[in-house]
């Protein structure tokens, strides 16, 4: 069956099941960066409770307030009409959303079509037994899971919820499906500091890519964020020690910067938002499960699309809205950690606007 008769199942109209050929009029800032890679978180709900991502208690959206599936669809289409080429699909845990697969089997047309380059995932992997062929199925190649420990007991310890086998499982089937994968471990100082070469070691040893992030100061947890950060200069000067990292330019359109490790001959990626300011080849936009759109991870600017796209079953209104909301696209993030001021930089957590 083709993509577009499975979208009806879900009630999309022709209109919106059109394949954009090549952009109208493309998505350029007013600091000339073209606007190609768009995050879109699917929900905001999540089976962890990852201690710096999440409190325990989460209040969570009510379920109307999320765009269906099918505005997911329209507001992806509008993007890529107007030039995006890679999406990320990301949440919460993305794959915990009910009959996210519809999704994917939607977005696949403009992959079939070439409009889009890559449709890809950020994931906990807790589902991936479930999904990892339909994923591949759909033309997913590559996906990011999270993984902060090889240690199931601080596994436990730092998703409060996650089950560490159901994890590794979910990696293996990934494996198996072909998709391949990149390791993203947030560093935690006093956490896993002592295992970055173990993860390191098991990711390239298993043909994986790894990324360290350095903790973000996103929403309220229980907790001090000046307690958990770890810059990565420090992770980088400790495997120089004991490995050769050759830098590298491969780039996945993403923020982070690779080396390749001469004596594992796999990728190792650094995402530093606070230590080095990657703004300037900012191409991205996210856009949250409500169909807010926000410009700048690091900033509280947004646009709402889901009025536009709910006032009107053409997209002239949420494409005026798109227009708007890019030409306010700022310079760059405004995120500091210290001690004086506890507060974090930004109120929303990385759940709400994805990873
Ligand atoms: N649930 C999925 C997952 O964990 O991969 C997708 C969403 S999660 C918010 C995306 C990424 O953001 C994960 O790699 C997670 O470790 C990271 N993350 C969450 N909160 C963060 C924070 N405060 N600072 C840095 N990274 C964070
Ligand atoms: Fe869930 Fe991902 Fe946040 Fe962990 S990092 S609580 S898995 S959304």
């Amino acid at each position: 069956m083709d993509g577009i008769t499975e979208i009806d199942q879900y009630g999309a109209t022709a209109a919106h099941l059109e394949v954009p050929t090549a952009p109208t009029s493309p998505l350029i800032d007013p600091f000339g960066r073209a606007i190609t890679y768009v995050r879109v978180s699917v929900t905001d709900r999540c089976d962890f409770r990852c201690a710096y991502c999440m409190s325990e208690d989460m209040n969570f959206l009510p379920k109307r307030d999320l765009l269906t599936l099918e505005e997911l669809d329209r507001l992806c289409t509008a993007f890529i009409r107007r030039g995006t080429r890679k999406l990320r699909i990301t949440g919460g845990e993305p794959l915990v959303r009910r009959n996210i697969m519809s999704l994917f089997r939607g977005l696949s047309r403009h992959l079939h079509s070439a409009a889009l380059d890559e449709v890809t995932v950020t994931t906990n992997g807790s589902q991936l037994s479930r999904y990892a062929t339909e994923l591949a199925d759909y033309g997913v190649k590559r996906i990011n899971v999270s993984l902060d420990t090889l240690d199931p007991a601080k596994f436990r310890q730092i998703t409060r919820w996650g089950d560490f086998d159901k994890v590794m499982a979910g990696i293996d089937a990934a494996q198996r499906a072909g998709l391949a994968i990149k390791i993203n471990t947030v560093a935690l100082k006093d956490f896993n500091e002592n295992e970055f070469e173990r993860l390191l070691v098991w990711a390239h040893g298993r043909g994986m890519d790894i990324t360290f992030i350095e903790v973000m100061p996103l929403g309220e947890i229980e907790g001090e964020r000046a307690d958990q950060y770890l810059p990565l200069s420090q992770v980088r000067a400790r495997f120089m020690d004991r490995y050769t990292l050759i830098d590298s330019t491969y780039r996945t359109g993403g923020p982070a910067r690779y080396v390749t490790v001469k004596e594992t001959g796999g990728r190792l990626g650094f995402i530093t938002p606070l230590t080095h300011n990657f703004c300037e080849s900012c191409n991205r936009v996210r856009v949250t499960c409500t169909g807010t759109l926000y410009m700048c991870l690091g900033q509280e600017d947004a646009a709402d699309l889901r009025a536009p796209l709910r006032a009107s079953t053409s997209d002239d209104l949420l494409d005026a809205a798109i227009t708007r909301a890019i030409a306010r696209k700022p310079k760059g993030h405004d995120f500091i950690i210290d001690r004086a001021g506890r507060a974090p930089a930004v109120g929303r957590h990385m759940s709400v606007t994805g990873g």
